[in-house]
């Protein structure tokens, strides 16, 4: 088995990956590799984000104060994802894309991060890996026929479909007001209003009811799925049944719980445990971004979980720090 040694191995290329990985380097530190199970970085962006989507800084109303080198605006998906081709592009970090990481082992000098037929070494590591792996999935079941027609993203849509979006959060809200441009559109939300979503997004929503471009489903649940020759029919709970042609789930994604343990790094109450600097119970392992938050966070939230990270590990080894002359370009 070959090993190879870096200072810092982050694993995930979100935007609290690439923070931590440029962060560091502009303290000095080098040889750092980030570690990504995509194709290219940012994948929860590329995937979850619908083409153009409108990228707020303040994601969900949390306002979040920039703290680190990164100086991340609005934009949208496509600026976005531009924005983070230019910060890799200006510092040296490896992204190492098409590798996904299976667990972190402890050893006496530093760690070993297990990816298929390998083990990098590193002397710390930061686990970035967001939520998104898993997406929310309902308690109900999904018919196996059906499978096809039920969805976590848009990249199945096409137009013309009567299409239900299910979940009432800012992603969900953004779904169906896309959505509705080109196709016959139901939201349905267990709650009576879209209270959690940002205020434009409650403007928009509210705006393509008004004109009777999305049907509003609210304050109802769903029971069950059933394939009607090859719709999906939905039972709704004290509601008529309705069939359409496609479902959509925007209701959140999954603590990576097994990744979790099997890196030895505790959970409790759907988060790893962690402290102010974001160090698990594990001295020099990490965590950092989305995962550190009970129901999703934002990018400016990941940026600044970065920036801290790197300063804790600066503050606590010295030894890290390689060039000290460092030119910042962001
Ligand atoms: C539809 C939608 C819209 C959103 N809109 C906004 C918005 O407008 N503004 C905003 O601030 N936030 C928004 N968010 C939230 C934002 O995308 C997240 O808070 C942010 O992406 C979290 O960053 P992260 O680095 O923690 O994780 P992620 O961005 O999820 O990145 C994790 C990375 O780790 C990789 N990975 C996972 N497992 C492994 C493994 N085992 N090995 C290697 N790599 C792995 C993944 O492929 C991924 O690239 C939105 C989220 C969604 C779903």
């Amino acid at each position: 088995m070959k090993e190879k040694s870096y200072q810092l191995a982050i694993i995930g290329a979100g935007p609290a990956g690439i923070a931590t990985a440029v962060e560091n380097y502009l303290l000095g530190v080098r040889d750092i590799i980030i570690l990504e199970k995509d194709e290219n970085h940012n994948a929860t962006i590329r995937k979850f984000y619908k083409d153009k989507k409108r990228v707020d800084k303040d994601w969900k109303g949390q306002k979040v104060e920039l703290d680190g080198n990164i100086y991340f605006i609005d934009g949208t998906k496509e600026s976005t994802l531009d924005f983070f081709d230019s910060v890799l592009e200006n510092h040296s970090v490896e992204l190492k894309t098409h590798t996904e990481v299976q667990k972190i082992v402890k050893e006496d000098d530093g760690f070993g991060v297990v990816i298929t037929g390998e083990t990098i070494k590193a002397k710390y590591v930061v686990v970035t890996i967001g939520r998104m792996g898993k997406p929310n999935k309902p308690s109900y079941k999904i018919p196996p026929t059906i499978r096809k027609k039920v969805d976590f993203t848009l990249e199945s849509c096409s137009v013309g479909e009567k299409v239900l979006v299910v979940g009432g959060g800012d992603s969900a809200i953004e779904y169906a007001v896309e959505l509705a441009k080109h196709n016959d559109v139901s939201i349905c939300y267990r709650r009576e209003t879209f209270r959690r979503a940002n205020p434009t997004n409650q403007k928009d929503i509210d705006r393509v009811i008004k004109d009777g471009k999305v049907e509003p489903i609210l304050g109802v649940n769903i029971e069950s799925l059933e394939d009607d020759e090859g719709r999906v029919k939905v039972n709704y709970i004290g509601r008529e049944p309705v069939s359409y042609d496609r479902v959509i789930y925007a209701i959140g994604g999954t603590t990576p719980s097994s990744f979790l343990s099997s890196s030895g790094i505790e959970e409790r109450d759907g988060r790893p445990v962690h402290d102010d600097n974001y160090e698990t119970r594990i001295e020099g392992l990490y965590v950092a971004g989305d995962i550190t938050q009970e129901s999703g966070g934002s990018i400016a939230l990941g940026l600044n979980h970065g920036h801290a990270i790197a300063n804790h590990l600066l503050q606590n080894d010295n030894t890290l720090r390689r060039d000290d002359d460092v030119i910042k370009v962001l």
